[in-house]
């Protein structure tokens, strides 16, 4: 077990690809460098598995709880007092995945909206970090942001792979950023590398977003499958893009994390 490692701060461990293949992936964990993963849930269902996995190792995740845009046709506010209840287990250390996603829109904006303004409140009277999406939805999304400025004090974009004056309205609401693979990708990634400058090193956090985004830097690397274990990868890309060394990009990410989760 690695005790002064990395920590993924959203991997999608429920997911079949990932859930199917359970002890490689904590087999490949225990040897890397991360120390900690905090599995996404996107739904309750999602909480309710993540927290299967916690009671056989507790020593390695968290979860969260809430709604992921694209499942917001299926909130309904029946399940505002369960989210609530489900927040109050020590594992579970944010609400969300939630957020607004234009990009695919597999829930209607309406439905998206009502979702995130429920999760918005939650986030508010838990006291819980929240997680937050955002694809193709800033503005909108920002409106609903700067209601709960004050109301939430630690709130993370997760995945964000946005432009610098997205960047800048975030950092001025407060907000963490979470980095992915995405910023690997030699295509889609590089604004990103450009970007990075003007993170704050205690805003930044990183994660895999696996089964999704695998570093593109992972040398040799023929896989498809991103796991929780490649995280050093993103590290490394954000180290070498800053002219850091790799540990020192390792120890303000963990840090933040640990303070802004109170993990
Ligand atoms: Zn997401």
């Amino acid at each position: 077990m690695n005790n002064q490692g990395i920590i993924d701060i959203g991997a999608n461990l429920t997911h079949p690809q990932l859930y199917n293949q359970l002890k490689t992936i904590i087999e490949h964990i225990n040897n890397s460098k991360t120390e900690k993963v905090i599995i996404t849930a996107s739904n309750l269902m999602d909480t309710a598995l993540a927290k299967e996995i916690i009671s056989l190792y507790p020593d390695l995740f968290y979860t969260t709880v809430g709604y992921h845009p694209h499942n917001a046709k299926d909130y309904d506010s029946s399940l505002y007092d369960k989210i609530i209840n489900e927040s109050n287990s020590k594992y579970v250390v944010a609400i969300g995945e939630c957020g607004l996603d234009y990009y695919r829109e597999y829930s209607s904006k309406e439905e998206q909206w009502t979702c995130f303004e429920a999760h918005l409140e939650i986030a508010k009277i838990t006291k819980l970090p929240i997680f937050l999406h955002e694809r193709e939805a800033h503005n909108d999304f920002i409106q609903f942001l700067k209601k709960y400025s004050e109301s939430i004090k630690k709130k993370v974009v997760h995945c964000f792979t946005g432009n610098k004056s997205e960047l800048k309205t975030y950092l001025d609401l407060g907000a963490y950023i979470g980095i992915t693979g995405w910023i690997s990708d030699p295509e889609r990634g590089k604004h990103l590398l450009d970007l990075m400058k003007y993170i704050p090193e205690d805003r930044l956090m990183i994660e895999t977003d696996a089964p999704y985004l695998i570093p593109k830097n992972i040398p040799g690397n023929k896989k498809d499958i991103n796991e929780p274990s490649y995280l050093e990868y993103v590290a490394e890309t954000i180290a070498q893009c800053l002219n850091k060394n790799l540990s020192d990009i390792m120890i303000s990410t963990r840090k933040n994390t640990r303070i802004f989760f109170s993990i």
